[in-house]
């Protein structure tokens, strides 16, 4: 059996690059010979670094700033990506953002940060590379959701609603893009350690290890396999599908 994954040579997108999931992603597709372009948004010394140990360990990466909501510049990033390199073969909408409160305390801002990046942003990045895509009939797309899109969470409605949202988008845009042969397909990490599960995971350790099987919280690396394997040939025949991450989390 070949067990090569056949993403080498191949040019990869992925937004919010600069850390925590994202980056483990961009890492893993440069390691695999892949050639790694990444949005992000503030971090620029962050995103640097990221380029620097992506070419230092020999990958090919480049960091570009764009902020996902603005659907001009994410046009503007899209098609200057492929007037250089001439395709997108792998797009992963993986920047987000969470504003976690009770729905009393949530300020118009907080519902409308939450959705804007979550929701909106994914639809501009995935509207403006899946018409390279489509001219390619080539292509994958793989959407970072959460396990909050479909097991809810306490001071999660914004986030989670945002969430539910892309497991709703990634079936409907798979139904839309099968024909060109473009598959779409979603990750929900549970509780990874990352920089945004930061505060929940202070507030509530205990009680949230209580309700992962194997009581532990992800790694950024867990994630990235995921996303590395959806973008591969292994997953040629899989489209729609939403795969947990998650170490078995359970509501109660
Ligand atoms: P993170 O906060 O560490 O990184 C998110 C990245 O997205 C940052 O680099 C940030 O600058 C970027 N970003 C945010 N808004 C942006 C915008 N408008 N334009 C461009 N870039 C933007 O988060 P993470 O933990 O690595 O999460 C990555 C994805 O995984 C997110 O979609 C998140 O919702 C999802 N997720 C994370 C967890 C977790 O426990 N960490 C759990 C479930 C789902």
């Amino acid at each position: 059996m070949d067990i090569d994954s056949g993403l080498a040579g191949k040019v990869a997108l992925v937004s919010g690059g600069s850390r925590g999931i994202g980056r483990a992603t961009v890492e893993l597709f440069a390691r695999d010979g892949m050639d790694v372009v990444f949005f992000y948004r503030d971090h620029a010394q962050a995103a640097q670094q990221v380029v620097d140990a992506v070419r230092a360990a020999g990958g090919r990466c480049e960091a570009m700033r764009a902020d996902i909501t603005d659907a001009a510049a994410v046009n503007d990033a899209v098609e200057h990506i492929v007037e250089r390199r001439g395709r997108i073969d792998v797009l992963v909408n993986n920047a987000g953002i969470v504003r976690d409160n009770l729905l009393g305390m949530l300020e118009d801002e907080d519902i409308r940060a939450v959705l804007d990046t979550n929701v909106v942003g994914v639809f501009n990045l995935t509207r403006a590379v899946a018409r390279h895509m489509i001219s390619k009939r080539s292509g994958r797309i793989i959407n970072l959701s959460s396990v909050a899109g479909d097991k809810g969470g306490r001071g999660q409605s914004n986030y989670a609603a945002s969430k539910g949202a892309i497991n709703a988008f990634t079936k409907a845009m798979a139904v839309e893009l099968a024909s060109r042969k473009i598959t779409v397909n979603c990750v929900a990490p549970g509780v990874i350690e990352t920089e945004m599960s930061q505060q929940v995971r202070e507030l509530a350790d205990d009680q949230i290890k209580a309700r992962i099987l194997l009581r532990r919280y992800g790694q950024a690396q867990d994630v990235a396999h995921a996303v590395w394997f959806l973008a591969s040939r292994f997953a040629d025949y899989i489209t729609g599908q939403v795969l947990h991450v998650d170490g078995g989390f359970k509501m109660e």
